[in-house]
């Protein structure tokens, strides 16, 4: 095969397709050679429903947009890159033109073409082309797997600067999947004096720990959100200033507005129900500040390799599994069992 790829057909039923090797159009572009991949919930979500959202699976789409590969060619115009080169992938790209761009939050142009987001193919193939200003090379020491952690790494980037994360901030983080785990590690890089991590799985608060959590909070399905609210502000020894909620969850939304000192920022960066029930006297009484965090922007990619570069995150903690490219569809099952953190799959040989 050429351009071997691996493709969801429709709900639930996903091949691997010889798809045409991809030619370089504008001189600004460059190919890469795609060596690793991680699964992300939005992945599991279209392999499963075949929507989120707005967006809905309307023809055959290949996976995946969190990777990092090899560049092998470069257009005309190239000036940073070269043949040879190890980078991460930032896998959505704007319209140069529109109002968002402009005003410096790509990351909400409309015509945004993103990896795997219906109708744009993602990057579970041996090629792909980007614009070169959208791949961050990566220094010599950090490795391809840790290349493909840098798109959830930049979304927990993203997120603590929203909420506006510095030394001396009491944060708190609900939820502690590969996206809660990660504004984890960020939060504490940015220097907050205290981050308290929720969930309800115990070894997912273990590994927070060691990606520095301060403070967990084994949070039970049986509880209120007040009882919850109360069993953070008792491990943290104050209310936190802010809340970034990575769950999409209900119970953990409202807990995490009844937990929140006054005057604190709450930013929702996990996604579940599309309508929740919301306290909303809470955010007039306390006066917070409330924000939504989409993906990432400008220096997001470059800030989150050189908080792995520099050793202030160490993304391998979340690899549980790496698996071969024709073992796709393994991999994706290993996701929905819930017993695999982060997988990784290898870029076809
Ligand atoms: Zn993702």
């Amino acid at each position: 095969m050429s351009n071997p790829s691996f493709v969801l057909q429709k709900v639930n039923e996903v091949s691997f397709e010889d798809r045409p090797v991809p030619e370089i159009k504008d001189p600004h572009y460059v190919k890469i050679a795609v060596k690793k991949t991680g699964i992300c919930g939005s992945d599991v979500h279209y392999y499963t429903h075949g929507a989120i959202g707005d967006f809905v699976v309307k023809a055959p789409m290949v996976l995946g947009h969190e990777s990092a590969g090899v560049i092998v060619e470069v257009g005309s115009e190239v000036k940073n890159l070269k043949v040879g080169d190890r980078v991460a992938m930032e896998p959505g790209v704007p319209s140069r033109y529109s109002d968002e761009y402009k005003s410096g939050r790509y990351n909400l142009c409309p015509c945004m073409a993103f990896a795997a987001t219906p109708p744009y193919d993602g990057t579970l193939a041996k090629y792909y082309l980007l614009p070169e200003d959208y791949c961050v090379k990566l220094p010599d020491h950090v490795s391809l797997d840790e290349g493909a952690l840098v798109e959830p790494l930049a979304v927990g980037v993203h997120s603590s600067k929203l909420a506006d994360v510095r030394p001396g901030s009491k944060v708190a983080v609900f939820g502690a999947g590969p996206v809660g785990l990660l504004i984890t590690a960020v939060a504490s890089a940015f220097g907050a004096s205290s981050v308290t991590v929720i969930d309800i799985v115990q070894n997912r608060l273990d590994l927070a720990k060691e990606l520095g959590a301060t403070h967990t909070v084994l949070a039970s399905i049986k509880d209120t959100s007040d009882e919850t609210a109360k069993k953070v502000v008792a491990a943290t020894g104050a209310q936190p200033d802010i809340v970034l909620d990575a769950s999409g969850a209900e119970s953990s939304i409202n807990a995490a507005i009844s937990a929140i000192k006054p005057g604190g920022t709450y930013v929702q960066v996990g996604m579940g129900k599309p309508n929740v029930n919301f306290p909303i006297a809470n955010v007039i009484g306390k006066e917070l500040t409330i924000k939504g965090s989409f993906r990432y922007g400008y220096g997001d990619y470059p800030l989150a390799v050189e908080l792995i570069s520099s050793g202030k995150v160490n993304v391998k903690k979340l690899i549980s599994h790496t698996v071969k490219f024709e073992e796709a569809k393994e991999a994706f099952e290993l996701v929905m069992s819930g017993k695999a953190v982060k997988v990784i799959i290898d870029g076809p040989q």
